[in-house]
């Protein structure tokens, strides 16, 4: 699997280990809706945008372009 730049999407994930297992069991129209949290519902801390292409934390979630790799958001 191959990710194009095109495709890129910032992604809005908790920073924290021990979530990341729960977060992986949701289904992928669930997480779609995670876009819009401030804090994650399985240990409340804040979640963090970034990027789905680098996985590098976006500080800004109106930036059109990946600050890291380059790549253009769709979104
Ligand atoms: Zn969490
Ligand atoms: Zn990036």
């Amino acid at each position: 699997m191959h990710d194009e730049p095109a495709g890129a999407r910032k992604e809005k994930v908790c920073q924290e280990q021990e979530c990341e297992e729960q977060w992986s069991q949701l289904e992928q129209g669930v997480r779609d809706c995670c876009t819009t949290f401030v804090y994650c519902p399985f240990c409340a801390n804040e979640m963090v945008t970034r990027c789905s292409v680098c996985g590098e934390t976006v500080s800004d979630i109106d930036f059109q372009f990946c600050p890291w790799c380059g790549v253009k958001f769709d979104q």
